[in-house]
């Protein structure tokens, strides 16, 4: 038989440098792992606040330095520093140097470190300092990867020490994080405003083209009168053309207003059909100059809806126009269903054209505004890449979704639009 006993392996002594050089491997270790564990939390989309501060959080646990602070340039412009973020500075000392100028601390800081001399900064600063026992200050500037200074890192301790090897790579490491952190906010600002610039100049743009095209729609109506079959048809040519500018002028329109909110919705409780109906009306030139056909599949009973009648059958409008658009000619007709799911609470409207189709990497992205899908077959059809951009937004608006489904170029396109039921 054979016996196995437990025996415990006596561990290694060590000699004191090897447990020395083992520390030191330990806290190396730690703090490579909480570094990279705080830039893993940098991720896009958080607020700089939120970023900046969890940085001078770790910092100040890191380092023992319990008050700190980020100071930034205010729009690059280098004599204007502010403050981005602070922990743990009273609001006194905040208010202090609010009214002297956060260089007036930077200048305090670099009098009381040790090679400098308190002369060199007013006495009110120090004591500023001195009443928010601030002995010493270590900060690293914020750089920007072209080089461009875009702040300081400010670790304060309330008694002075010089840092080690070990925390002054630590302070670098921030300092790069926050530098990175502050650049990245810069261009995301940079990025909105721009955007709203972009917004704005659409919705004046609209707005201007809106109002020449109601006196020539009326010239047009007086052209129709005329009795001359010459006049007549080129009134009919007219309207045509202008009929399209004020669908893409009015989806301009729309679309800027939809993004800022603007758009109020008449909601109220209403049966599905007619407005579908509306819809089919709407855009019963388009199926008649493309001459594609209509497929209807639709429930007798009613199917209850809580929405903006009108909304909607623009909405659906625009899927039938590019339906229309998107044909091929001789094509199979397009069809439309709608259905109730009572399970999922939804109404479903399916619109299906035998159409050019949609490449599949190209699906997620023709919602997106002024995305148009390049192909030779496209490139003679009107239009701005905003329409289905605005009916997105007006499905959106009412609790609802939409997605669109094709086997590829040549096979057709498929939109489901999902809208939630009314209660009973
Ligand atoms: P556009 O004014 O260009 O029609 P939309 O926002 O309405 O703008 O559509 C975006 C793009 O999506 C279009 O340029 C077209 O490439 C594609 N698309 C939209 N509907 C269809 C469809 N039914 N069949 C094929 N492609 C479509």
């Amino acid at each position: 038989m054979c016996s196995a006993a437990l025996t415990s392996t006596p561990a290694p002594r060590r000699s004191a440098p090897a447990r020395e050089a083992r520390g030191d491997l330990e806290a190396d270790l730690l703090q490579a792992t909480r570094l990279q564990a705080l830039a893993m939390r940098l991720v896009p989309g958080a607020g700089c606040d939120i970023l900046l501060r969890d940085i001078l959080a770790t910092g100040a646990d890191m380092l023992g330095a319990p008050k700190g602070c980020v100071l930034s340039f205010e729009d690059d412009d280098a004599a204007c520093l502010r403050l981005a973020v602070a922990q743990g500075l009273s609001g006194r000392f905040i208010a202090h140097f609010e009214q002297r100028g956060w260089a007036a601390l930077c200048d305090a800081a670099a009098a009381c470190s040790p090679a400098g001399s308190a002369t060199l900064s007013p006495a009110e600063d120090h004591a500023a300092l001195r009443a928010e026992s601030i002995a010493e200050i270590h900060s690293a500037p914020l750089l920007s990867g072209d080089g461009r200074l875009l702040g300081l890192l400010s670790h304060c301790l309330e008694a002075p020490r010089p840092l080690q090897e070990r925390e002054l790579l630590t302070l670098k490491t921030l300092a790069r994080l926050a530098a990175d952190c502050l650049e990245r906010c810069a261009v995301e600002r940079a990025l909105r405003e721009a955007d709203r610039h972009k917004d704005e100049f659409l919705a004046t743009l609209a707005h201007e083209l809106r109002n020449p095209l109601g006196p020539i729609r009326n010239a047009i109506e007086l052209l129709h009168r005329s009795r001359s079959a010459e006049v007549g048809g080129t009134a009919a040519l007219l309207e045509r053309q202008v009929q399209q500018i004020v669908r893409l002028v009015d989806d301009l329109y729309d679309v800027g207003r939809v993004a800022r909110g603007q758009v109020e919705l008449q909601r109220r409780r209403q049966m599905l059909q007619p407005i579908v109906a509306q819809a089919i009306e709407n855009a019963g030139a388009m199926l008649h100059a493309s001459a594609q056909q209509l497929l209807l599949r639709q429930p007798e009973a009613p199917l209850w809806v809580d929405v903006d009648a009108q909304r909607i059958a623009q909405a659906l409008t625009n899927l039938l126009h590019n339906a229309c658009k998107y044909a091929e000619p001789g094509a199979a007709p397009i069809e439309l269903g709608i259905k109730g799911d009572e399970d999922a609470g939804e109404a479903l409207i399916r619109l299906r054209d035998h159409g050019i189709g949609i490449a599949a990497d190209q699906l997620g992205r023709i919602f997106d505004m002024f995305v148009q899908v390049d192909s030779p077959q496209r490139r003679a059809r009107a239009g701005l890449g905003i329409g289905l951009t605005l009916v997105r937004r007006l499905v959106q608006l009412h609790g609802g979704s939409i997605e669109v489904r094709s086997d590829g170029p040549g096979c057709g396109s498929e939109f489901v639009v999902r809208l939630p039921l009314a209660g009973r």
